[in-house]
């Protein structure tokens, strides 16, 4: 059985990746399994989603705690204890990253556990549909080449199907269709190393641990906490503020939906962004256009 994990940002197609490479599997002739699992289920917050495929019947149930494929779909991820893209990954699992670092930086950067397989999936996806956020297409093209185990073709075909049934217009899916074919060209196929695995039991099957409730309910349980969360890390894109431009409207301390504006004593705003959680309504308000939108990547510095 081919155990594979993807991590990423709500919003970026996590779960559809998920979908098209159990879809890829299945018509490859494949028992197919795939499912997300959400945190706080938001633009930028972390989630992931598994997919399992094996020529026989799929009896385990629940996340995958020992991948034998992880795909990391914002390596700002691999910083985030809560995310822990990494958990269970050994040397035996093969491992990629979208990053603009080249895979041997990541390595000793991030003390992995194998060489990545790693390039820039946002600018490939930019390129082709305009949006670098939305990987879903991109990273089922990573996993389905690198599984070894699906044809470029019956990838296509999967993502034709997938896109279809949420409504994607055709124009929109011709030009996923574009993006799979380029990215599953680009990346290699992945040599498995076999695991020693014990046989089933209920805690391979199902890993649900809870985490305390102080840090998992989504009760507030003491007043004046919320600055301790720190949702910076949920970043995709990042604003900045151009102050040469801007006129001190005031307009983007008002409008961001999360309190991470101030305004100073000039009437200039300052962005605090180890909350700001980058949904960017402040660039959509701004009537100045002061507030660019940049790439966000994490600082190695
Ligand atoms: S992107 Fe702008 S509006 Fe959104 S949280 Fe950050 S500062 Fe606030
Ligand atoms: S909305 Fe734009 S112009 Fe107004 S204060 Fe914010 S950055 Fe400045």
């Amino acid at each position: 059985m081919l155990r594979i994990r993807i991590h990423g940002r709500g919003g970026q197609g996590v779960k559809t990746a998920s979908q098209v490479l159990g879809s890829a599997g299945f018509l490859s002739g494949y028992q197919a399994q795939d499912f997300p699992l959400y945190g706080a289920e938001r633009r930028g917050a972390p989630i992931v989603a598994y997919t399992r495929l094996s020529p026989e019947p799929i009896l385990e149930r629940g996340p995958i705690a020992r991948p034998d494929l992880v795909l990391v779909g914002d390596e700002t991820l691999l910083q985030d204890p809560l995310a822990a893209p990494l958990g269970g990954a050994d040397e035996s699992t093969a491992l990629f990253i979208n990053s603009i670092h080249g895979a041997e930086d990541l390595k000793a950067h991030f003390h992995l556990p194998v060489l990545p397989v790693a390039f820039d999936l946002t600018d490939i996806c930019a390129r082709h549909i305009k949006r670098g956020t939305v990987l879903s297409s991109a990273l089922a093209a990573v996993g389905a080449r690198m599984s070894g185990i699906v044809e470029m073709d019956t990838l296509l075909t999967a993502v034709r199907m997938e896109l279809s049934d949420l409504g994607v217009g055709e124009e929109m899916i011709a030009k996923n269709l574009d993006l799979a074919r380029e990215v599953y060209a680009k990346a290699p196929s992945a040599v498995f190393k076999p695991k020693k695995r014990e046989p089933l039991s209920a805690s391979l099957m199902a890993d649900l641990r809870q985490e305390d409730v102080a840090n998992a309910a989504p009760l507030i349980l003491a007043p004046a906490n919320m600055a301790l969360r720190k949702t910076g890390n949920w970043r995709e894109r990042r604003p900045e503020i151009d102050l040469n431009v801007c006129n001190g409207c005031w307009i983007c301390f008002i409008r961001c939906p999360d309190g991470a504006i101030h305004m100073d004593e000039n009437d200039k705003p300052a962005i605090d962004y180890d909350h700001c959680k980058g949904c960017l309504i402040c660039a959509e308000e701004c009537p100045s256009d002061a507030i660019k939108i940049l790439r966000e990547v994490t600082s190695w510095a």
